[in-house]
């Protein structure tokens, strides 16, 4: 198409992005996955389904993504392991966020939120954070891993990085878990209270983080832990176009490209990519 930049990420001080840009990073990671890996393939499935001339690459505002200059692929991380690969990623959108951008990761598994929650925190005193999930990843530890995909968001809520936390779509709460929602005051909206469709309200800054595995796995079944009962694409998009706050930050997570055998799973992701893209565009 050649309207898609790739640039790969090469560290700081190269290719400068204009305050405002909407940054594009993959983050193929996916050592913290507790079921079965492939999460790490995630970021080329979703450029491919991007460029595939399937679709056009409007949003349904109609602004035009392919001609926006504040919307720009990085490329993607080359991540070591363990911890290290933690730290690579947090520094990588350390820098980013120095210069002005706003970063759309592309997982990966949700392992991930964990060290770009870490960077936005430098950044912004009172973020919220809206996950879209099946699972609350909420354990304090997993399979004797604290930083195993079902545990990001009870590091995060322990190291205060994150003000509010507001989960939808969630199906699989279970004791320890709800135990866990009570101590850091989450607010869970499971998938049998559907108040979140009066509309989603944050008076700060806010960062969406989705795992695709929300949607119910008759429209994304290319993920590692499908669960039936989740939402429509449709109800996601609704959400995303609907939501009041300022979005300068989103990661896309737990695509798994081995399990999506006709893409429609990438193509999901990427239809929702262009639609919370063209939100932060607007997050001033
Ligand atoms: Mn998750
Ligand atoms: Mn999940």
């Amino acid at each position: 198409m050649g309207l898609w930049r790739m640039t790969l990420y090469d560290g700081p001080g190269t290719d400068r992005l204009r305050p405002g840009t909407v940054a594009i990073l993959g983050v193929p990671y996916d050592e913290n996955s507790s079921f079965m890996r492939g999460a790490a393939l995630g970021p080329p499935s979703i450029r491919q389904a991007l460029n595939s001339g399937s679709a056009n690459m409007c949003a349904e505002s109609e602004r035009d993504l392919g001609s926006e200059d504040r919307f720009q692929d990085v490329g993607d991380l080359s991540l070591g392991s363990g911890e290290a690969a933690l730290d690579e990623i947090q520094s990588a959108v350390d820098r980013l966020l120095e210069q002005g951008a706003y970063v759309l990761a592309l997982g990966g598994d949700h392992a991930i939120t964990l060290p770009i929650l870490k960077a936005y925190a430098k950044t912004y005193g009172r973020l919220s954070i809206l996950q879209l999930d099946a699972h609350p990843d909420l354990y304090d530890e997993f399979d004797g891993n604290r930083y195993s995909h079902a545990c990001p968001f009870a590091r995060i809520l322990e190291q205060e990085l994150a003000v509010r936390l507001v989960q939808v779509g969630i199906r699989t709460m279970n004791p320890h878990q709800r135990a866990q929602a009570e101590r850091f005051g989450v607010e869970v909206f499971t998938m049998q209270d559907r108040a979140w469709q009066k509309g989603l309200h944050f008076d700060g800054p806010v960062y969406l983080s989705l795992d695709m595995d929300v949607l119910d796995p008759g429209f994304a079944p290319g993920v590692g832990h499908p669960e039936p009962g989740g939402l429509a694409t449709r109800d996601v998009l609704d959400l995303i176009q609907t939501l009041r706050g300022p979005l300068v930050g989103a990661d896309i997570v737990e695509l798994n490209p081995k399990r999506d055998p006709v893409g429609i799973t990438a193509m999901a992701a990427a239809k929702l990519l262009k639609e919370i893209a063209d939100r932060m565009l607007d997050a001033g």
